[in-house]
Parts: C-alpha cells; structure tokens; sequence
C-alpha cells in the first residue's frame, strides 16, 4: 500500500495500460483507510503550520482526470482540517476571452501560491496538452501567431511545461502532481449515479458523455504528457482512482512526505526580541 509505487517514472517508460485502475487486494477495510485518512489530516495540518511559519517553500498540487475520477471529493477530504488561510484551490475550466489573449501559462502562473501556502490546481495548464490536444479545432481560438503544426505543438507546449516548473521549483516550490486513474467502466457507473440520485443530477453534463465517446484519444494523450512531464523536480503520480477511501489515502501520504522532505522549521526568536520576553512575561503577569 505504498504510495510511492504510483509515481511516474522519469524516463519516458510509464505504460497507461499497466497502470492500475483500483488498489491491491489487500487493502484494509474503508473504515481502517477513513481512520488512517484522519492521521493523514492531522499530520497535513501541523506540516502545513510549519510551511507556514518557515516562510520559505509553497507547495503547488496539480490534479488532472478525465470527468467523475474524484477531483473534487478527493482535493475536499485530503485538505480537510488544513487551515483554510494556508489553502488555495483554483478550478481551471474553459478561458475566458482575456485569458486567451494571453500565453497557455498566463491565467494559472497569476494564481499560483505563495511562499508558506498550499496551492491547488483542480485542472490546469495540462489541459492545453489534453482536451485541446483531443479537439485540436480549440486552437484557432488561442489567436497564436503563425501557422499551427499539429505534429509539434504538443512536444513545444510539454518542453514549455518542463521549463516552467523547473523555473518554479529552482525558486521554492514543491510541485507535486496527481492524476487520478478511474476506468472507463467506473466512470459510466458514476454518470448512472449523477443522473439517478437528485442531489447529484447538478454534476451531470451531457458533454461528459460526448468527452467519454473520446475516451482512448483522451488515454494517449496523457500516457504521453505523462511520460514527457513527469521529472524529480515535478513529479506525477498515477493514482488508482476506482476506490474513492483508498484514492484520498494515497493522495494524502503522497502530500504529507512531499512536505515533511522540506524539513520546515519555526523560526527562532530573535536575540533582540528575546531579551526582552523575561521583562514582557512579568509585566503581563502583574496585569490586573
Ligand atoms: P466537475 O467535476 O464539476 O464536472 P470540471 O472540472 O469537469 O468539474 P466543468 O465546468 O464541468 O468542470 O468543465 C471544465 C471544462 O473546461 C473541462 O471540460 C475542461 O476540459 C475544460 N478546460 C479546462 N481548461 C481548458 C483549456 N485550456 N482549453 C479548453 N478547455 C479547457
Ligand atoms: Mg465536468
């Protein structure tokens, strides 16, 4: 059960169709991985205290899915307990009109966190190496500047990908990515939910359907951005998603030794503060 199994390997040599879609067999029961989310939480909270008060590092998770893999629900229980003023989670759906005026970075980098906090992308900028990728008609409307070859703009967009997190993480911040790995007969179980339960019908759209119809389009297109964006400084992690406790699970782990690697300390008084406690400590307590 151990979440390191699942990140990409940097090399290029990640297989989509190898990569599990549930977990092993010998997972512990949904309320031992509850149980164990909560420890997770708990330690996700003191972690980010510290990243905080260390002032140094941001961390920055992206998450990436095809519809109804538990982007939402899994970025909703992992973050659960994190103080929500060390926490910002940005959606990124269709640009706008002033977003495409701008590079494919432009609108995420304005959003990305500061030093001390969690960002969280919910989709992002992987979205213009996978749904444009997929309709590549969405390309006219970016108003890029001469002609557009579709034989080399994705490997431009991965290499541009590659530069700007290298560029991010060489200046303090811990990227850490998850694509969450539902199968496509999960997913059509999760439709049938939305469309059958009232309190979900507001998730179902039918562009989800017509998304599903590009299903295997959808496959190779991340089994390639992938291979070609996974690296040390920026890795992915291709996390079963058929089992939403145990997907939450591994998310969390992955995230609490992502931050404990940064060995964040609370800084220590400083001498000329210092000096001052034992005097500031009895005036206080002769208060009345
Ligand atoms: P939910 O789980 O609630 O359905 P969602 O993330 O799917 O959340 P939607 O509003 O349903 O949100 O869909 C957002 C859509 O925006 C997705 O289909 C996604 O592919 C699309 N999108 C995101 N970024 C881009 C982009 N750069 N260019 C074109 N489409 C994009
Ligand atoms: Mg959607």
């Amino acid at each position: 059960m151990k979440h390191n199994n699942y990140r990409i390997p940097f090399d290029g040599s990640f297989k989509l169709e190898k990569s599990p879609t549930g977990p092993a067999n010998d997972i512990p029961s949904d309320k031992k991985l509850k149980k164990l989310l909560a420890e997770a939480n708990d330690k996700l909270y003191k972690l980010q205290r510290c990243l905080y008060a260390h002032n140094r590092h941001a961390v920055l998770l992206v998450f990436q899915a095809m519809d109804a893999a538990g982007k939402d629900s899994t970025i909703r229980h992992v973050m659960r307990g994190v103080n929500p003023a060390g926490c910002q989670v940005f959606a990124f759906k269709q640009p706008s009109k002033e977003e495409l005026e701008h590079d494919f970075l432009w609108r995420s980098t304005t959003r990305l966190p500061e030093r001390g906090r969690i960002g969280i992308f919910n989709r992002s900028y992987y979205e213009e190496t996978l749904v444009v990728r997929v309709h590549p008609e969405y390309l006219s409307s970016q108003n890029l500047p001469g002609d557009v070859d579709l034989k080399t703009i994705w490997h431009k967009r991965f290499q541009s990908i590659r530069e700007h997190e290298s560029h991010l993480a060489s200046n303090g911040t811990k990227i850490i990515k998850f694509w969450l790995n539902v199968s496509k007969e999960e997913q059509k179980q999760r439709f049938l939910q939305r469309i059958d339960n009232p309190e979900k019908n507001w998730k179902f759209s039918k562009t989800d359907v017509k998304e599903r119809g590009h299903w295997n389009e959808y496959m190779s297109a991340y089994q390639e951005m992938l291979n070609e964006t996974s690296r040390a400084n920026a890795p992915w992690f291709a996390i079963p998603a058929d089992n939403k406790p145990y997907a939450r699970l591994m998310v969390a782990n992955t995230i609490v030794e992502a931050i404990e690697s940064l060995d964040c300390k609370y800084p220590e008084a400083l001498e000329e503060n210092r000096v001052h406690f034992d005097g500031m400590k009895q005036q206080l307590l002769l208060e009345d």
